[in-house]
């Protein structure tokens, strides 16, 4: 699904293929998820592949070393290059792209010395689907902030993340809804919350949240189309009497949520905020690059 035996990655600085690499198995990654990683995804547009802000998930992965202590030994544009050179080799246009930060063979429990990079992207479709989403309020909260670094995308922070989507796909449903310790709403085990009530859009604030760079793209949308936003500390109820909800990431896009814990939201999803601002994103990311010409 992944990769065949023509798919090439890039593994620090080299373009290799991806079935001759290989990884130590006494690699601190390995063993303590002690690692970093970014999701980005790229668009065809009428101009060719876009890279949707690039910049912005390669400078996270910078941010999110920096916050762990793991050393970034590339720059944020050596990589930026590298991605779009990575999805030409491989004939990719509409892509998921996944870059790994993952550290030496270590079994102790202290910083890295040496660190390699691999960037791999595949073709990849919607990822929750398009249709609205059946969420359940997951028995786990998201980590607390003062036990590790939540804005940091760490390798091993994902457990959370997929101990919560199993449980609530157990149950029947298709996607979990994380609260934070708490009791306050924070995000889904891969997106960001948003909801509508009376005109007005909620989310989250930063703090108990990964920020999200989709969240952060639907911020700029919502201000440009005149719709308010409110960041606050919000609850269950708060959202249970909402008029709609969506999430959003960069894999998930801007997606409807239907109901939580089987309770519904009344307004059609069509008559929403969110659906405006999914339709608007939609359109952001295929947008291609307006040239500036400047005469001399
Ligand atoms: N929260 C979590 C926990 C995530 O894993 C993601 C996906 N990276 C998001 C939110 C959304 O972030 P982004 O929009 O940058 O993809």
């Amino acid at each position: 699904m992944y990769y065949n035996n023509n798919t090439l990655i890039y593994l620090d600085g080299e373009f290799v293929k991806a079935n001759e690499s290989s990884t130590d198995l006494y690699s601190q990654t390995l063993h303590y998820g002690y690692g970093v990683f970014e999701g980005i995804r790229a668009y065809k547009t009428n101009n060719g592949t876009k890279v949707f802000k690039a910049k912005e998930h390669y400078e996270r992965l910078k941010k999110s070393c920096e916050l762990v202590n793991i050393p970034f030994n590339s720059t944020v544009q050596e990589l930026v290059d590298a991605t779009y050179e990575l999805l030409q080799k491989n004939n990719l246009t509409d892509a998921y792209v996944r870059p790994l930060v993952f550290c030496d063979p270590n079994m102790s429990l202290t910083k890295p010395n040496n660190v390699s990079i691999m960037i791999c992207a595949w073709e990849w479709g919607a990822y929750l689907g398009d249709k609205q989403l059946r969420l359940a309020v997951s028995s786990y909260c998201r980590p607390h902030p003062r036990s590790i670094k939540i804005e940091a995308k760490v390798c091993g922070h994902y457990i959370n993340s997929i101990l919560a989507t199993t449980e609530a796909k157990d149950k029947g449903y298709d996607e979990a809804l994380l609260l934070d310790s708490d009791g306050y709403l924070a995000e889904g085990p891969g997106a960001n919350l948003f909801f509508e009530k009376e005109g007005v859009l909620y989310t989250p604030q930063l703090g108990n949240i990964l920020p999200g760079i989709t969240r952060a793209t639907v911020l700029e949308l919502a201000e440009e189309l005149g719709i308010e936003v409110k960041q606050g500390l919000y609850t269950l109820e708060e959202l249970e009497s909402a008029d709609c909800a969506f999430y959003c990431g960069t894999a998930a896009e801007v997606i409807g949520i239907e109901s939580v814990d089987d309770k519904q939201f009344h307004k059609k999803w069509d008559d929403t905020l969110g659906k405006k601002l999914q339709e608007a994103y939609s359109q952001l990311v295929r947008k291609t690059e307006t040239l500036v010409y400047t005469t001399l």
